[in-house]
Parts: structure tokens; C-alpha cells; sequence
């Protein structure tokens, strides 16, 4: 067997992969309603003699490639959900989906494995070992990785690795970004209603002001990440709502403050939420005022497993060269940490960010990214998988 070319074969395949993003790009979808796009995704994964489920998670497809010979199975995961953002750019092929938009990318990540199943289906007589790809509905904080879990998407067969990857618009295009271990933070949200007493705005006195002990509180949480956290280490705690109040002169009985934790560590997690809860509680008792406080759990930390980790650096060292893979983390989110729990793989970002018009961050109603990108990913997913399944010797 003669040695594949894959930045080749995915240059080859560029003009097809831009249109069906394109085609993704300007019909997008919310999470779970991703109907019009899986079908697609089947569809084109039929066509290529895959064995295609669908519904896994509601939305979700996947697709069997199995090798002609024994080999470890090796999960491609790629998502496929838009956003509820209306779309400003002014290129060709806007979303024609008022208040909804392709603003992550995922319709980059759709076409890529796509691509990437056209890629490997070729060799499929000389593979010794399964591809299963993965297109997930409803990355964006609605579980769709947690619902195709569910959905049985980990067994028969059960992965040996699992390896997915972002189009990244703050990383430039050239660059890949592949780090062993922590690489994405684990995410939670948090509500916290402080209770007061409402009253006249010109009697305040005789009430106990919520929005007072909630600007407090806010001011106090600051201290969390700058006095309690080791500066070793990394947490975020951001407050991304304050609502209280109806008018000029009324002190309303209760206000409402919203935010988020993010860190790689479970236990620095759970440290910021103790410290959360103490200085909420006494910060408002100092005002007079009670609180409750709810969590949500939005995802697990990203991790990369040293092995899949290395199999991927090699390969991005094949495509790209060594001088262009990056290490770096980021303290977003991604639901693909629930797979990572079960099954050991790596997660890895494609730089795709050009001070043209792909400048903009991932969730901005004008975001787009560098289409080159595209041929990076779609190599090194494939030079990857191919670095598990397939090998000189067995030709
Ligand atoms: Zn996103
Ligand atoms: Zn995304």
C-alpha cells in the first residue's frame, strides 16, 4: 500500500467540503432539531457504504466504518448544532434561518467529518480496525454527547479512543493546538436570590435593600479567584446577570444574580461553590437579607489521555510540521468531557482565526472562520485515525 497523501486527499476534496458548509452554514439548526442536518449526515454516510443509526441522542447519527481486518475501534466525534443568534455578516451564504447561526463553527465540523469518512472509506479493505464517527446534536449547554452516552453510542463496539476537534478562530490559521491533559475547563452555573424587604424608595429605611447586599456580594465574589485560589492554579468565577428592580423609587424585595464557574479540577470546583455559598450567605445576613443559592452542573473538565494524545501530536506533526502545533489551554466548555470520562482520547483545536474577516469570537453574529482550516483538520483527523488503523506492514 503506497502511503496516503491525506493534506492531498483533503485539498482534493476542498471545493465539496466549503459548499456542503455553505449549504450547512445558511440552513442552521438548534440542539435536538437538527433534522434537515442529520438526514444529510446519513444520507452522505449510506452513500459511502457506512452502517449508518440514526436517532442516538434524538438528532444524533453514527456511522460504522469497519476495517476489513481485527483493530481497535476509534470514535471521530464531530458536532453539528447552531446557535440562537442572528446572523450580521455580509457574505453569500448568510443563514437563511432568522435568529438562528452557524456561529461555533459546527457546520465546519460536520462537512470535516464528512470529508473525513469520504477519506477513509477508501481504505476501508486495508484497515485493520473500526472508525465509528460521531455527529452529535446539541453541543451548545444542551447535552447532546450526554444524551447519545445515553443512546448507547459508547458500546457495541465499545471505543478504544476517542478523538474529536475545533475550528478555533483565536488561534491562527496555520496552527494546531494539541496539550495532554486539561485542555477545556469544566463548566456550572450558578443562580443566587438574595431576599430583602421592598419599600419606598424615599423610606429606605424602613426596608432591607437586595440590591445593595447583591452589589456586596457581587464585589465579594472578585476576591474568590484573586485570594482563595492558588495562583498556580486556574477558576473562573463570572457574574453574567444582576436583576433587580422595576423603577426609580421602589427598593424591590429580592434580586437575582446569575454565574458561571469554570475550572479544570473537580475539587477547585467544588472550593470556589463553599466560598461562593459562605460569602453569599454572610455578606446578605450582613444586610439583613437571606439567600438561596442553586448550581447547575453544565459539563466535566476536557482531559487528554497521554496515549490518543500522542498519536494526535504525531499526526498534526505529519500534516502541519512541528514548528506550527501550539500548546494551550482555554477555560471554555465542551460536553465532549462526559465522553472523555469513559473512554480515553484527546480533544484539539484547529487554528482558523485571520485578521481579514475571521476575527471575530466563536458565538459573535458576525463570527466565520478561515475555510483552509478545513483541510487541516480533515488531514490530521485522518492522518490520526489512519496512525490506529492502518499500517505499512499489513498491506
Ligand atoms: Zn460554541
Ligand atoms: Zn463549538
Amino acid at each position: 500500500m503506497t502511503r496516503p497523501d491525506f493534506r492531498h486527499e483533503a485539498e482534493t476534496l476542498f471545493d465539496e467540503m466549503v459548499a456542503m458548509r455553505r449549504d450547512f452554514h445558511r440552513h442552521p439548526e438548534l440542539g435536538f432539531q437538527e433534522t434537515r442536518t442529520s438526514r444529510i449526515v446519513a444520507e452522505r454516510l449510506n452513500e459511502l457504504g457506512l452502517e449508518v443509526q440514526n436517532g442516538i441522542g434524538q438528532t444524533g447519527v453514527v456511522g460504522l466504518l469497519e476495517g476489513a481486518k481485527p483493530g481497535p475501534t476509534i470514535l471521530l466525534r464531530f458536532d453539528m448544532d447552531a446557535l440562537p443568534i442572528q446572523e450580521e455578516s455580509d457574505h453569500a451564504y448568510i443563514s437563511q434561518n432568522g435568529g438562528v447561526m452557524h456561529a461555533c463553527g459546527h457546520d465546519g465540523h460536520t462537512s470535516m467529518g464528512l470529508t473525513v469518512a469520504k477519506i477513509m472509506s477508501q481504505y476501508q479493505a486495508q484497515m485493520a480496525g473500526t472508525l465509528k464517527f460521531m455527529f452529535q446534536p446539541a453541543e451548545e449547554g444542551l447535552g447532546g454527547a450526554f444524551a447519545m452516552i445515553a443512546g448507547g453510542v459508547l458500546r457495541d463496539p465499545k471505543p478504544d479512543a476517542a478523538l474529536a476537534m475545533h475550528v478555533w478562530t483565536p488561534e491562527p490559521f496555520g496552527n494546531v493546538r494539541v496539550v495532554e491533559g486539561p485542555c477545556m475547563a469544566s463548566s456550572s452555573v450558578f443562580t443566587i436570590t438574595v431576599q430583602g424587604k421592598g419599600g419606598h424608595g424615599a423610606a429606605p429605611h424602613m426596608a432591607i435593600d437586595p440590591i445593595l447586599a447583591g452589589a456586596h456580594i457581587i464585589t465579594a465574589l472578585q476576591s474568590i479567584v484573586s485570594r482563595n485560589v492558588n495562583p498556580q492554579d486556574s477558576v473562573v468565577v463570572s457574574i453574567g446577570q444582576f436583576d433587580a428592580g422595576t423603577t426609580f423609587n421602589v427598593i424591590p424585595d429580592r434580586a437575582v444574580i446569575k454565574g458561571t464557574v469554570r475550572s479544570y479540577n473537580e475539587e477547585l470546583h467544588r472550593q470556589a461553590y463553599r466560598r461562593i455559598l459562605e460569602m453569599a450567605t454572610d455578606m446578605a445576613k450582613a444586610f439583613h437579607c437571606t439567600i438561596n443559592m442553586e448550581t447547575i452542573a453544565i459539563v466535566a473538565a476536557v482531559v487528554n489521555a497521554p496515549e490518543p494524545t500522542a498519536v494526535v501530536r504525531n499526526a498534526a506533526v505529519q500534516i502541519m510540521g512541528e514548528e506550527n502545533i501550539v500548546e494551550h489551554r482555554t477555560m471554555a466548555s465542551e460536553d465532549m468531557g462526559y465522553v472523555l470520562e469513559e473512554i480515553p482520547g484527546c480533544y484539539f483545536f484547529i487554528g482558523a482565526g485571520n485578521d481579514a474577516e475571521c476575527s471575530y469570537p466563536h458565538h459573535h453574529p458576525k463570527f466565520n472562520f478561515d475555510e483552509r482550516a478545513m483541510i487541516d483538520g480533515v488531514a490530521i483527523m485522518a492522518q490520526a485515525a489512519a496512525n490506529y488503523v492502518l499500517h505499512d506492514n499489513e498491506s
